[in-house]
């Protein structure tokens, strides 16, 4: 609904955003035309009452103009409720809707977005633009619908009393556009500006939750404090630029319609004078001005208004617009074997590479370590298999065929991963055992997945056992506790390829060799990428391979490596050593 299409700019998809609810945006039209036709009526009664009935006999008015008035009102406020809450039951699906485009993008964009942003920008994209966006829409739909029909069947009304007199009245009009469009643009830049410092807000707020332990114990609160108070006074000040530009510019405009109006009276009064007009024209014609004067007020605002919904669209369409991943491409095999080639591998991340000329086979069915320093490049490497990053040269292909001609959901349906960082969702332990694709699977399933990464055996004296919330990002549970919840979740998915980052750092030496234990049971039949610091927790694998510097240093069994006397050999003799210590 929301597609970009080359040349339209964000009025046009903000109407067609509107599209869908077509009747409900006729319907709230209608109310505010009709509400701004009857406006003329006031003065025009206002110039009968001093015209003809003004001093006079109480007449058959006497009772019909009270009854005229209260049915005005009272259809005016009917109309008006009608206008009023058409329209934001119509700004409300636009937010819902423009939320759900910009969710759906979110959720299929490439890693390497969320590497260059915060949450806390993206955060505020999704409140604080998509707000501003609708309500100045709304507003400036309103004014523009309203107000200038207001201003119109006054206008036309002003002709009618005196032609010449309201020909003065739009002498005024090309000095006030000049004015406002030169305010336009710097408005919108401010706008932008204004946006940005929202996200920041946002971001150092998101980070004084997640790091609230770090904060306190390394007595991070004056710097955090300093930093939020200089985010907020930089939106702050923002705000003001905004409020400034814009208080400056009603002033001037304000004047221009100031002497229009005076110079009008002026006219009139000797218009008057001359006899050409009555006492009753000259009443309604100073009123009808008077009532035009807030609608035209309206619109001069209205810029302030368009130009921040414009600077908030362009943000929202933005990340609509952002290019997700390339999903397309032909299925893989149903039956995946799981055999893996890395064909001259480079990758990296924007301008720094790190991985170099990695070539290496992996054979299905195979259980392969990758060892070596931290900033190696070990999750690197495995990140680029279930094509979170796409290689910069080279190529990697699975059972033969390269992976990025694969479809992406297919390919990705044939991976269990487990990262580096243990992700948990705010939701029961069961359902993140059971998540997204896997939630279908047979409870019984589930509970065997759960046993085998030794969840049970801490959820059973749980109250609420396999109920339990977990909290936010799980934290209601331990380091370890998270990480057998992950494995779990990997392990029902039974996949033919399971990556584990390191998914056994966290826990304690007894509940990590029993995990151990379950992944050997669960090698055979898939093949297993599995990076660990621990080499104790590796020697049952098929082959290790060895990484530095985003190269492939040695490779090899654990007994040839051990042999070869390289790397491999010197981190084993310093594990071995530092466990012997330990042992005394
Ligand atoms: P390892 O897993 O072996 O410890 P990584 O693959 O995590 O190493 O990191 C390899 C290098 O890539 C490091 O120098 C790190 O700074 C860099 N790196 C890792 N992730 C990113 C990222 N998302 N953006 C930029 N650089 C990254
Ligand atoms: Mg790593």
């Amino acid at each position: 609904m929301f597609e970009a299409t080359k040349g339209l700019g964000s009025y046009r998809r903000l109407l067609a955003a509107v599209q869908p609810y077509r009747p409900i945006f006729l319907g709230s039209l209608l109310g505010m035309v009709a509400l701004a036709s009857t406006e003329w009526v006031l003065p025009a009664l206002l110039r009968h009452l001093v015209d003809d009935e003004f001093g006079k006999d109480l007449g058959r008015y006497f009772l019909l103009l009270p009854v005229v008035l209260i049915v005005l009102f009272f259809t005016r406020g009917l109309m008006s409720y009608v206008a009023n809450v058409g329209l934001n039951a119509l700004a409300n699906r636009v937010v819902m809707d423009l939320r759900a485009a910009m969710f759906r993008t979110l959720v299929a964009l490439p890693t390497r977005f969320f590497d260059q942003r915060t949450a806390g920008e993206v955060i505020s994209k999704f409140t604080f633009d998509v707000t501003q966006m609708t309500q100045a829409a709304t507003n400036c739909l309103t004014v523009l619908v309203k107000d200038s029909f207001i201003i119109v069947a006054l206008i036309a009304y002003l002709v009618y009393i005196n032609g010449r007199l309201a020909v003065f009245l739009l002498l005024v009009a090309p000095p006030t556009a000049w004015i406002i469009s030169k305010v336009s643009r710097r408005m919108r830049q401010l706008s932008h500006r204004l946006q940005g410092s929202m996200g920041a807000i946002n971001a150092v707020i998101e980070e004084a939750i997640g790091g609230h332990r770090d904060i306190k114990i390394f007595g991070g609160q004056d710097y955090e404090i300093g930093r939020f108070e200089r985010a907020i006074n930089a939106a702050r000040k923002f705000t003001m630029k905004v409020v400034s530009t814009n208080a400056a510019t009603e002033p001037l405009v304000q004047a221009c319609i100031a002497l229009g109006v005076g110079l009008m009276v002026m006219l009139a009064l000797r218009e008057a004078a001359r006899g050409s007009i009555t006492r009753g024209d000259f009443v309604s014609f100073v009123t009808a001005t008077a009532m035009l004067l807030p609608p035209i007020k309206r619109l001069t605002n209205m810029n302030e208004n368009l130009q921040r919904g414009l600077a908030a669209a362009d943000s929202v369409f933005a990340l609509i617009d952002e290019p997700i991943e390339r999903t397309e491409g032909k299925a893989p095999l149903a039956a995946i074997r799981g055999a893996l080639e890395f064909r001259g591998v480079h990758a990296g991340y924007r301008d720094s590479p790190v991985l170099s000329e990695i070539n290496l086979s992996i054979n299905a069915g195979e259980a392969i370590a990758f060892v070596g320093p931290s900033g190696g490049g070990k999750t690197s490497l495995v990140n680029l298999i279930p094509r979170f990053y796409e290689p910069t040269e080279g190529e990697i292909l699975l059972d033969g065929q390269p992976i990025a001609a694969c479809d992406l959901r297919a390919l990705r349906a044939q991976i269990a991963y487990v990262g580096q960082h243990v992700v948990l969702f705010n939701d029961t332990i069961y359902h993140n055992i059971a998540y997204g694709a896997l939630r279908a699977l047979p409870h019984a399933q589930v509970l065997a997945a759960a046993d085998a990464a030794f969840v049970t055996e801490f959820v059973a004296p749980l109250p609420q056992g396999f109920d339990t919330e977990i909290g936010d990002k799980g934290l209601r549970l331990s380091g370890g506790q998270r990480q057998r919840l992950a494995l779990a979740r990997a392990i029902l998915k039974d996949a033919p390829i399971l990556i584990l980052d390191e998914a056994t750092s966290a826990l304690d030496a007894e509940s990590e060799r029993r995990v151990q234990d379950a992944l050997t049971k669960l090698r055979p039949g898939r093949t297993c990428l599995i990076i660990a610091h621990r080499l104790a927790t590796i020697e049952g694998v098929d082959r290790v391979v060895v990484i530095e510097d985003g190269r492939i240093l040695e490779q090899g069994t654990h007994g040839a490596l051990l042999k070869r006397g390289g790397l491999y050999a010197k981190l084993h003799a310093l594990q071995y050593e530092s466990a012997e210590r330990a042992d005394f």
